[in-house]
């Protein structure tokens, strides 16, 4: 029986994490909770799941968590930044889901990996904003970093197939999102619901924006390259819209490995949880000839600069990668909020980067944090000089936000 601590875990990695507990009770067990905000949700979780320990935002969300749970629930509830990592760090947890999204997932991931746990690593904004540092953390303890990125649990799959030296490169596929065949002169009036139309995949807001820019394929090269060590001229990308094959590795004899499956984070999640083992399960299977096809793209640079963004901030090194994912979380979130228009995403991200010049590498999780604030701080000054978008005010107001 392996123990879980889920962070995040009303959000849909959360969710998902859940059910694959739910589908295997003989397997896994979860033993803490952590949520932010949706307190009714976290409730029906607390009561189904009966962990030992719950985080939550903070005061106020523990008030109203106690409110909702029945007499007698037994379960500790603890707040903040320092409940996070108690969750993280629970003594009882083998594996860490981190289904935290953005930087604010950095802590935890950290305390995870100090404590020498398995990390289901979903956040992958924490190795892009400290990426040497979480692995720094993580070989010291021991700590195991599995991920749950589609595309990045595909490449660990077929991985499997070689050595080190024996791999050529990292092919990652991206679906494309909702705009890879929209006109690129009329990417002003995007809305905010056309945005969070994902073709393919059913995500969280802020990944599905990130999926529409492709800031998420240009943020899972950075994850990639920090996850299985490849150089970053190394890390591909093919639009593949039908997200089938969920990522590539082609090896210097000319073989390429692919993983394909379900479009479902049930399977990666169990993936993590279970490696080196495969667990039989009933979460779907393919069928290869009702597909027919499947197709795959040139990435197109001029539809997607937010790929070009990532790598140049790769490049670049040290903490521009942190500066990037910062920017954009702020974007995003001006972009939902109806303040920018989704181009000005992008405009928002470079334009913080060229202001940030040259950012050392975090060598602690303090200054980490330090580099992602000051970035915000910096791009939001950005969001402030941009005109308001009329057509996201718009929509936003019919968007499921
Ligand atoms: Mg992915």
């Amino acid at each position: 029986m392996k123990q879980l601590s889920v962070l995040g875990s009303t959000g849909s990695i959360g969710r998902s994490a859940l059910e694959v507990v739910e589908a295997f009770p003989e397997r896994y067990r979860v033993v803490a909770l952590a949520a932010g905000r949706s307190v009714e949700t976290l409730a029906q979780q607390v009561s189904r799941h009966r962990p030992d320990l719950v985080a939550v935002a903070g005061a106020e969300e523990k008030r109203k968590l106690e409110a909702i749970l029945p007499a007698g629930t037994s379960v500790r509830i603890v707040t903040g930044t320092g409940g996070l990592e108690e969750a993280a760090s629970h003594p009882k947890a083998d594996v860490v889901v981190g289904g935290l999204v953005g930087a604010l997932g950095l802590r935890s991931a950290c305390a995870a990996a100090a404590a020498g746990k398995r990390l289901a690593l979903a956040n992958k904004e924490a190795l892009v904003v400290a990426g040497e540092l979480v692995l720094a953390i993580a070989k010291k303890s021991g700590a195991e970093i599995l991920p749950v990125d589609s595309e990045h649990c595909a490449i660990h799959q077929a991985l499997r197939s070689g050595e080190p030296a024996e791999v050529g490169r990292l092919v990652l596929t991206a679906s494309g999102g909702p705009f890879r065949g929209r006109d690129l002169t009329t990417f002003g009036t995007i809305t905010v619901a056309d945005a969070l139309a994902h073709p393919t995949w059913k995500m969280g807001p802020k990944i599905t924006i990130d999926s529409a820019t492709m800031m998420n394929k240009g943020l899972e090269i950075i994850e990639a390259h920090f996850l299985f060590g490849v150089p970053p001229e190394k890390i591909a990308v093919v639009v593949h819209p039908q997200s089938i094959v969920h990522s590539l590795v082609e090896f210097v004899d000319g073989s390429y490995l692919a993983q394909l499956g379900v479009n479902d984070m049930k399977f990666p999640i169990l993936y993590a949880l279970s490696y080196p083992q495969r667990v039989a399960n009933d979460f779907g299977r393919l069928d290869l000839v009702a597909l027919g096809r499947l197709d795959f793209f040139e990435l197109e640079a001029a539809r997607y600069p937010a790929v070009g963004l990532a790598r140049a901030a790769l490049s670049a090194g040290g903490g521009m990668p942190a500066v990037v994912n910062a920017a954009n979380e702020v974007a995003v979130e001006a972009f939902l909020a109806g303040k920018i228009s989704f181009p000005d995403i992008v405009a928002v991200v470079s334009d913080t980067a060229s202001a940030a010049g040259r950012v050392s590498a975090p060598r602690s999780l303090e200054e980490a944090e330090e580099i992602d604030r000051r970035a915000r701080d910096r791009a939001r000054e950005v969001v402030k000089r941009l005109p308001v978008a009329r057509s996201s005010v718009i929509a936003v107001q019919g968007a499921p936000v």
